[in-house]
C-alpha cells in the first residue's frame, strides 16, 4: 500500500534508495543539507522538502541514511517533536551500536517503532534495490518494515533486538577487512614465489582459502574479471569507508570487552593505506601496499 515516507540523507546511497520506493508509488519527502542531493532527488521523483522536520510531517514511514552516529542520533532528535507518534522509523545508515540504542530509545519516547537496518551492497546495489538489509528491533517494528525494505533490497534479515542489525553489519565487515588483507598477501606471497595469479586462484578458489573476498572481488587483475583491481582500483567499497566500519567494530569490541586482535589489525592496516592518500580507492587495492610498493599494479 502507497504510504507518505520521511527521507534524511539523499547522498550516494539514500539518494537512489528513496528514488526505488518513489519508484514503488510511495509519496517520499525528502530532505537533505546538501543542495546537489536535493535536486537530484527531486529529479528521481522525490519531494524535496526545507528541512527534517518537514520531511517527516505525516509521514508513515521516516528513513534515514546518514554518515555516522551523530547524524543520526541529532536527526532522531530533532524530528521526535514533529513526526506522528506510531511512525515507524528505520535508520539504515553503519553506526556504532550505542547510538543506535540510543536512537532506538529515542523513538520510543515519542511512541514510534524503530528498526536499525543497515545494508551491503554499496551504491550498486542502492540503485539496482539489491541492497541486503540486517536489523534490529522488535518483531512487530520488523514486520512493517519488511515490505518497504524489500522495495530497496533483495535480501532482509531480522538479527535481533535493538542494535543487532549493527553488530551483524560491523562483525560482517570486520570478516571483509581480515579476509581481504589476508587474500592480498596471498597473492603478494605467490607473485614472489613465481606463483601465477591464476593458478593460485584456480586452487584456493575451490580450496580451503576460497572465500568471497578472493572469488567475487579478487585483489588482482584478470581471474576474476569485474573485479575494481581490472579497473585501476577504482571503487566499489572505498577503503575509507572498511575503516569507518573497522574502527566501529574496534569500538564495539573494546565496549563489550571482545578480544578482536586480527580485526585490530586490519583497523590500523587500513588507517596506513588511508594516511598514504588511498581512502578514495577501492580496499581491494591495499594489495599494492602490502607488496611493499605504493606502485600501481604490477602486470
Ligand atoms: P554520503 O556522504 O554520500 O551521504 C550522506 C548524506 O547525508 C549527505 O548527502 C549529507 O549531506 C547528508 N546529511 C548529513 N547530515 C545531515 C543532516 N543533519 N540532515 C540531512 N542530511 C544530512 O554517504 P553514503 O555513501 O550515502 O553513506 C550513507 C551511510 O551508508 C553511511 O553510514 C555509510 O557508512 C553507509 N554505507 C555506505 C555504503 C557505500 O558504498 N557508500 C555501503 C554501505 C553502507
Amino acid at each position: 500500500m502507497p504510504q507518505t515516507i520521511g527521507f534524511i540523507g539523499l547522498g550516494n546511497m539514500g539518494g537512489p534508495m528513496a528514488a526505488n520506493l518513489a519508484r514503488a508509488g510511495h509519496r517520499v519527502q525528502g530532505f537533505d543539507l546538501a543542495p546537489a542531493s536535493l535536486a537530484a532527488a527531486e529529479a528521481a521523483g522525490v519531494a524535496v522538502m526545507g528541512s527534517a522536520a518537514e520531511a517527516v510531517q505525516g509521514a508513515d514511514s521516516v528513513v534515514t541514511m546518514l554518515p555516522a552516529g551523530r547524524h543520526v542520533v541529532q536527526v532522531w532528535d530533532e524530528i521526535s517533536g514533529s513526526v506522528p507518534p506510531g511512525t515507524l522509523l528505520i535508520d539504515s545508515s553503519t553506526i556504532d551500536v550505542e547510538s543506535a540504542r540510543r536512537a532506538h530509545a529515542c523513538a520510543g519516547e515519542r511512541g514510534c517503532a524503530a528498526i536499525d537496518a543497515p545494508v551491503s551492497g554499496g551504491t550498486g546495489g542502492a540503485k539496482a534495490g539489491t541492497l541486503t538489509f540486517m536489523a534490529g528491533g522488535s518483531k512487530e517494528a520488523f514486520a512493517r518494515a519488511e515490505p518497504l525494505l524489500r522495495q530497496m533490497g533483495k535480501a532482509v534479515f531480522h538479527c535481533g533486538e535493538a542494535g543487532a542489525g549493527q553488530a551483524a553489519k560491523i562483525c560482517n565487515n570486520m570478516i571483509l577487512g581480515i579476509s581481504m588483507i589476508g587474500v592480498c598477501e596471498a597473492f603478494a606471497l605467490g607473485e614472489k614465489l613465481g606463483l601465477s595469479r591464476q593458478a593460485l586462484f584456480d586452487v584456493a578458489s575451490v580450496s580451503s582459502g576460497q572465500c568471497w573476498s578472493l572469488t567475487t572481488y579478487c585483489p588482482v587483475p584478470g581471474p576474476v574479471p569485474t573485479s575494481p583491481a581490472n579497473s585501476g582500483y577504482r571503487p566499489g567499497f572505498a577503503a575509507g569507508l572498511m575503516l569507518k566500519d573497522l574502527r566501529l567494530a574496534q569500538a564495539a569490541a573494546a565496549a563489550a570487552g571482545a578480544a578482536t586482535p586480527l580485526g585490530a589489525e586490519a583497523a590500523q592496516l587500513y588507517a596506513l593505506y588511508e594516511a598514504l592518500g588511498h581512502g578514495g580507492e577501492d580496499f581491494s587495492g591495499i594489495i599494492r601496499m602490502l607488496r611493499g610498493a605504493d606502485s600501481g599494479d604490477a602486470a
